[in-house]
């Protein structure tokens, strides 16, 4: 089972607009289990049209297109696609009917290119478009079916929905597909892979891993194939475990979970409450930690401290302790929690302190060094890191390292 998505308008050839109907239509296909054997975008020109999908017809079983269904001059589709398969335009009532109630509720006249968006070639059923005018077409020739959907993601995105993927599942016999997603932290992905490397090989054959690499994390997603969706589940789950007991350490969720999230929950499970310290992140683990909705319940507030005075004045970090060992320090890092933790009160804290770049590096300090202190005042944790990334990355890196040492410090206790 192979799909082609045909892409239509001359704007995303320009590059004035990205083509996210691929990537969305992509996306959802690869969820039923279909590839995606060709993206094409073109031309809005009738040969380019043509061309296109008789290339698409070759070589696919579906083929989902999207552009040029609108009133205007330079949307051709519905012509062209009615030219394809030798039908004829004809007007449709129930687009007129509600065309016309849509006129009259603004008391604006129709004019007739409004007239001809209720023309649907009459081999195609018509898909009903409750975001837009323009409806979309679905048409079959030899077990094979061919979409047309308006350009506006918008649009198209609830024609998908709505319309376009529940025909799919009925006209064609899907293979079964189920996803899951590992997320993973802190380790590299080619360390990952090494530690992983057995597992992987005795994957059975309807089994994939796929490792899809972000900035300090990394998401490991096993995909099963199969007919029967119990079974196909059941090999997965398997899997899942086998995997989990191997790279525990360094797993903090799985499919939508986030960070941020798995930490706010282990601290409200455990009835304990954080504040941070940040120098080099500026106050960027407070704004994730700020993500989560309720947080109030265990997040008390930050200090933002990026000077010695500030240091020194708000978190209590003693001169001499800057004099000896720099604002850079294992020492630093180890008051500004404990600073920030007796001015607000909590059980835990996190601070950071670090060369975020591009200047400020010594020899012994290259830009990238890091210190972070992590725990509770009695039972402090700290670790000193080294970044390659620009300035951006490496406080996102900072970021994402603490919480994540915050994580594997409060599952351990
Ligand atoms: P309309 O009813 O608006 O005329 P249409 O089917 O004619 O819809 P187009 O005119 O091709 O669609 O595109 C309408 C708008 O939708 C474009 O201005 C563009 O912003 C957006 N669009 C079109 N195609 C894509 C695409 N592949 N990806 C993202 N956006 C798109």
């Amino acid at each position: 089972m192979q799909a082609t998505i045909i892409t239509i308008g001359d704007e995303l050839l320009y590059g004035q607009t990205v083509d996210t109907n691929s990537a969305y239509m992509g996306r959802e296909l690869a969820l039923l289990g279909i590839r995606v054997r060709e993206i094409l975008s073109i031309s809005d020109e009738k040969a380019a049209i043509l061309e296109a999908v008789a290339r698409a017809e070759q070589a696919s079983d579906l083929v989902l297109i999207t552009g040029g269904l609108g009133p205007t001059k330079d949307d051709i589709t519905k012509s062209t696609l009615a030219q394809y398969f030798d039908t004829q335009l004809v007007s449709n009532p129930e687009i007129l009917a509600l065309l016309e109630a849509f006129f009259a509720s603004r008391n604006r006249p129709m004019l007739q290119s409004n007239i001809d968006q209720a023309l649907m070639p009459e081999a195609c059923t018509p898909l009903r478009n409750d975001r837009g005018s323009a409806w979309g077409m679905w048409f079959e020739k030899n077990g094979k079916a061919f979409v047309s959907m308006p350009g506006v993601p918008f649009e198209m995105e609830a024609l998908m929905q709505q319309q376009v993927l529940p025909k799919v599942k009925q006209y064609f016999r899907l293979p079964v597909i189920v996803h899951k997603h590992i997320l993973t932290a802190g380790k590299g992905e080619s360390f990952l892979a090494e530690e992983i490397a057995i597992f992987e090989d005795n994957l059975p054959a309807n089994i994939k891993l796929a490792y899809l690499p972000n900035i300090g994390s990394v998401k490991l997603r096993l995909t099963a194939h199969g007919t029967d969706r119990a079974t196909v589940q059941q090999q997965l789950d398997e899997q899942v475990t086998k995997l989990v007991t191997q790279i525990d350490h360094c797993i903090y969720g799985f499919d939508e979970d986030k960070l941020e999230a798995v930490v706010g929950k282990l601290l409200l499970e455990k009835g304990k409450t954080i504040a941070t310290a940040e120098s080099c992140t500026g106050g960027y683990i407070a704004s994730q930690l700020t993500l989560v909705p309720g947080c109030s319940a265990y997040y008390y507030g930050s200090v933002v401290s990026y000077t010695y005075d500030s240091k020194r004045e708000v978190l209590g970090v003693k001169q001499e302790t800057l004099d000896n060992h720099g604002a850079v320090s294992e020492e630093t890092v180890r008051e500004m929690l404990l600073g920030v933790c007796s001015k607000l009160g909590t059980d835990y804290g996190i601070a950071t302190s670090g060369i975020a770049g591009p200047d400020g590096g010594t020899p012994d300090k290259p830009v990238g060094t890091v210190w972070v202190a992590y725990g509770s005042p009695t039972d402090m944790r700290t670790k000193k890191l080294s970044f390659k990334g620009n300035r951006h990355q490496n406080i996102e890196l900072t970021a994402l390292m603490a919480l994540e040492l915050f994580r594997r410090y409060l599952v351990k206790i």
